[in-house]
């Protein structure tokens, strides 16, 4: 489902800061958090500003690319300066406006799960804590299936998370996990803008063992392919 301006907090930042150059606070509540902000600037990130895990997924990027959750375009945008094929989606209207504006030369405003896309890539990226997409560990065959659709023979995934275990550390170095409770990373949060409050929606960060064992459920091979510096790190989607 696409997200209309009037409940769309982050892609409201997007539009400003594409205008104006700057942008208020785009504040960040969780229940399970102290309220945070986005650095809407951070959004703009040029390919020299963008993490290591994230230039690598660029430079592996190949052949038909789709870039899920493209927010600003910062990463089409890097892709076509590279001279590669790109189309990029999201579900905030205002943030394909503002990439299209951009330069960026296909974008769609499509929910990943919409099946009227019904096209195929070669290299499929999601990037910024991209596993978030998958919503909650129950999302996991829905998004692996859909995944399934959208790859050639032969295609892959490039995908960041974290693994959040670090928040449950104890003094000790040990860890304290409610095993009963939701896996550890799943968050749920809600954006604000100005005046333009989101909707809450859940974001899965995931550690690589869990997503690893859930790819071999759906048939997928998972790899690191780089770490990064706070317990993030890319991994690589594949169907062998
Ligand atoms: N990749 C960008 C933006 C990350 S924020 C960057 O790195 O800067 C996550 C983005 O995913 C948001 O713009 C949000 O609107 C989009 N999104 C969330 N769910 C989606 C879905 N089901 N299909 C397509 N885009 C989605």
């Amino acid at each position: 489902m696409l997200i209309s301006p009037d409940k769309d907090p982050m892609g409201a930042a997007i539009a400003e800061y594409h205008r104006t150059g700057r942008a208020s606070t785009l504040r960040v509540f969780s229940s399970q958090f102290d309220e945070d902000e986005i650095p809407v600037d951070q959004l703009f990130r040029t390919y020299e500003e963008m993490p290591q895990i994230e230039q690598q997924a660029l430079t592996l990027a190949r052949g038909r690319i789709l870039d899920v959750g493209a927010g600003s375009g910062c990463h089409a945008l890097a892709l076509q300066d590279m001279g590669k094929e790109v189309t990029a989606i999201d579900i905030s209207e205002l943030s394909v406006e503002v990439m299209r504006e951009r330069g960026v030369r296909d974008s769609r405003a499509v929910d990943l799960y919409d099946e009227r896309m019904a096209e195929q890539f070669d290299t499929i990226l999601l990037l910024m804590n991209g596993s978030g997409i998958i919503g909650n560990i129950e999302g996991m065959g829905r998004f692996f299936l859909r995944m399934k659709q959208l790859l050639t023979p032969g295609g892959c995934i490039y995908m960041d998370s974290s693994d959040l275990k670090y928040l449950f550390e104890e003094e000790d170095g040990s860890y304290v996990i409610d095993i009963a409770g939701d896996y550890y990373g799943l968050v749920d949060f809600q954006m604000q803008y100005r005046q333009i409050k989101g909707t809450p929606f859940d974001w899965l960060y995931i550690d690589f063992d869990t997503l690893s064992y859930y790819a071999k459920q759906y048939g997928f091979t998972a790899q690191i392919v780089c770490e990064g510096e706070h317990y993030d790190y890319l991994a690589k989607l594949w169907i062998e």
